[in-house]
Formats: C-alpha cells, structure tokens, sequence
C-alpha cells in the first residue's frame, strides 16, 4: 500500500495547531498538593484528562493510569504492542518570555510556549500519527500505544508506577530529544567527595573564610567566590595584583568590607554532560587561590579541585575512559563549598561510556578519592542505556525518517539522560531536526508547525511500519 504519510499530516496541520496550543496553555507544571488522582497536582491531571478525552472522542481505548500516566491504543490482532513515550509535565516559565508562556501563540510559522517543544507539540503529533493510522483504517499485526507520562521532568515516578500496572511495549520511541535518533546514553553517577573539617590552622600571612561555588551537579559551575582576612600588608597587595593579572581575561572582581576580601570568579556555565563547552568558575578560583600561602589542607583542597577535576575528560582521576559507542567519559564539577568549621564538599557528576559497568567506575573512582583524603557519598546513578543499532526495528526508524527527510540517519549517541531510558527497548527520536535551535527549558521556547507536520508524518509511518513488520528483532 502506497501511503503519503506527508500528504496525511499536512491536512491536519489546523488540529495539530488547535490541540498542541490548547495543551499548552494548561500550565502542568509539577505542584506539591497532591489531589485524588492528581499525583503530580491538579494542572498536570487536566493535561492527562485532556489528551485522553480527545483519545476517546477519536475512538482509541484509553486508560488513566491513577493519574500518574495513561495511554491511549490502537488495536491490533496481537495484544503484544510497539509504542510512542512523550510526556505532558513541563518546566516552570521562568523569566524572560516576549510570547506568554501558557497562552495560546501560533505566528511566523511557529507555536510559542512552554512544552512546544518539551514535550506538548511532539505529544499532539504522535496523537495526530495514529489518528492518521485509525482513518486509514489500516489492519495492524500489533497494537499500538501513545503511552503519556507525567513526572519526566522531576525523577520519572509516572514510568514506575506505569510499568509496574501495564506491560512494556515490544519496542518504542520517545520524541523528546534530537533526530536521527539515539541508541546509546551514558551511565550518570551524582556524588560528593567530603573533606573533614580541620582545626584552623590560619599561616601567618591569611586566614581562609570559605570557598563556595556552583548550584547543580549537572551544570559547569559558573561562578565562585572565596573570602579571606590577610594579616600581611604585603600578602594582601600581592594577592590583589595577581588576581587582576589573573582575571584581566576572565570576568573577577573584588569586594572588600572592613578587613574580609571576597575574590568572585565568573566562569562560562554549560550542561553537565559537555564540561569541555563551558569555563569552571571553580577550577579557575582554585587555581589562583594555590598561589596564595594557605594552610596545608587548604592547599591540598584547592591541587584536589583543580588537578582532580580540572580537565572534564576523568583524566584527574584515572578514569580517561571511551568506547566506540558513547565516546569519552566525562566528569564534572558542579559544586564546591570549604570552610574552617564544616570542612570541603566537591560535588561532581560522572557520565560513563556504556560498555563500562558501574563497578569498574566505582573502583577506580574511590581509589582516586582515598588519594585525595576524602571519602565518597554517592547521590543519584543512572545506569547506562544501550539498544543495537543494527536491531530490525532500530533500522526501520532510521529507514523511515532517511526516506522522508533525504538527510542520513545514523544512530546517535549521548551523555544526556533521555525518556527512552524509562523503557528497556527505547530510543529518543525527534522531535529536533539537525540544526534546529532548542530552546527547551527556556524562555520563548517554540517549535515549527512545519516541523511538527513533519514529525507526525514521520511518527505515523514509523510507528505503522513497527506494528506490521514480520520482526523486531
Ligand atoms: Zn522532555
């Protein structure tokens, strides 16, 4: 059967406008009331009842899942079922915004607000992608499932509590991430590495107040400071004099207020999992404070943080590892608090290749921390994600969107943690197209209307291929 799957979704461009800027402005971010069957707040249950409502007007069986997740389905002669993973819950808005976060912007060919893009448009044009497969009325050897969750962007609770009431589906895509498409993703490890506070032992020349830097693991830290009293005339102007020789480049001022010296460092933040895009405002603070006559410990802090963590590559810790799929490990520093009377913190965020386990990391990791005189507390892991490319239905996702876009489709590889790793057979595909901005969790996030036309054109006929084809494997 010979389909025009781009003919299909141009003509429901109008629903695909009306629906995914409806869904919009129904602001689902997560709320800490819980409600009768609103887990997650009230907001994010009327974006679930919203979407399941026009799965039943449209005539798809659907279930709500205690309010933490939902799907609607397309039956096919088997019960067994291939899926679609997006998710309902967005960000808050933030500051900054020219459109209205949650009203109702379509213009120049774009939808504004926040979930356009993460993840409201590419949840409408996976709905549009088997509304097109119902009206053709196209016999299916498997059933499908647009399975919607609520809580990706917190810890994922809605997957959890979804999987353990319904089964997984054979194999299944998430649009909440880049095209082609991504099979692998780095294992996370969150942790701190904690220095036991030492007896001040002030030198002649400065006392050491504190040192602070940095707000989340999972961000290059990009900004730090550090207050110190100089007993020493002379210390103290070689001090100033070297920071400014130091920071002439870098942005770094000075504050003085009576005797205490505040040195502030500004660095370039960046996303956690690309530590070699952005400047650790840490680092660089700790790198000039060594030049300073500090204490031992002190000193040793400082070599730690900048000889440990300093090159993101794990190179500072005996871990330079890679492998052909993911490509290098990468660590980096988030935060870093030191002070006389609690003593240090480095929080760091590890992103491993997948053909190393966690156990390989971990011993050489602490091998590392005990030659720093620390000892490790570990936060949050993630354990690598990992689907064959050369899988059947991998294939045929690559196959579907080489034929309708005409660029390559190879497998990707990340060190960001995608939806795809809430399914044992997931991969993120779509919904950016190469090259496209993303303005994801940021102020006028938006998304293309032809480019949404384009993913439910894509997602129908790789969705339809999926659910016939002889095998997945
Ligand atoms: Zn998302």
């Amino acid at each position: 059967m010979n389909i025009d799957w781009q003919a299909e979704a141009e003509a429901k461009t109008q629903e695909l406008i009306e629906k995914t800027t409806h869904l919009i402005a129904i602001p689902s971010v997560y709320r800490e009331a819980p409600g009768e069957n609103a887990p997650f707040g009230n907001e994010i249950k009327d974006a679930l009842e919203q979407v399941l409502t026009w799965g039943e007007e449209r005539g798809f069986t659907v279930r709500n899942v205690d309010g933490y997740a939902g799907h609607l389905e397309l039956e096919g002669i088997s019960s067994d079922c291939v899926g679609i993973l997006c998710h309902l819950d967005v960000v808050p808005a933030g500051t900054g915004w020219t459109y209205s976060p949650f009203g109702k912007s379509a213009e120049d060919g774009k939808i504004y607000g926040r979930g356009a893009l993460d993840d409201k448009g590419p949840a409408i044009a996976s709905f549009l992608a088997l509304s097109i497969i119902k009206e053709l009325k196209l016999p299916l050897k498997r059933s499908i499932r647009l399975i919607l969750g609520t809580d990706e962007e917190r810890n994922w609770g809605c997957m959890a509590h979804y999987f353990a009431n319904e089964r997984e589906p054979l194999a299944a895509f998430t649009p909440d991430a880049n095209f082609p498409l991504i099979t692998s993703e780095k294992g996370i490890i969150d942790g701190f590495i904690s220095f036991s506070p030492l007896p001040p032992v002030p030198t002649a020349e400065l006392t050491l107040h504190h040192i602070q830097s940095g707000e989340a693991l999972n961000m290059v830290a990009a900004e730090a400071k550090a207050a110190c009293t100089f007993s020493s005339k002379k210390t103290k102007e070689k001090a100033l004099l070297l920071f400014e020789q130091r920071f002439a480049q870098e942005k770094g001022h000075i504050d003085m207020n009576g005797e205490v010296v505040t040195f502030h460092v500004e660095g370039v933040s960046a996303h956690g999992s690309i530590p070699s895009k952005g400047k650790n405002a840490a680092v660089l603070l700790c790198s000039f404070l060594r030049e300073l006559p500090l204490s031992l410990a002190e000193q040793r802090f400082c070599e730690t943080v900048e000889e440990g963590f300093g090159p993101g590559d794990g190179s500072g810790l005996g871990l330079q590892l890679t492998d052909e799929f993911s490509g290098g490990l990468t660590v980096n520093l988030g935060r870093i608090s030191y002070s006389e009377a609690e003593g240090g913190d480095i929080g760091i965020n590890i992103r491993y290749p997948v053909s190393f386990s966690k156990q390989e990391i971990m011993r050489q990791l602490l091998k590392a921390v005990a030659d720093f005189n620390g000892t490790w507390k570990e936060y949050d892991h993630l354990a690598p994600h990992y689907v064959k490319a050369e899988t059947k239905w991998v294939q045929t996702l690559s196959e579907v969107y080489e034929r309708q876009t005409g660029e390559k489709g190879e497998a990707l590889s990340t060190g960001g943690g995608t939806y795809a790793r809430a399914l044992e057979k997931g991969v993120a595909f779509g919904p950016l197209l190469p090259g496209r901005e993303s303005r994801a969790h940021q102020s006028d996030e938006y998304m293309e209307i032809a480019d949404l036309v384009k993913c439910t054109a894509i997602y129908a006929e790789a969705i339809y291929r999926l659910a016939v084809q002889q095998t997945l494997e």
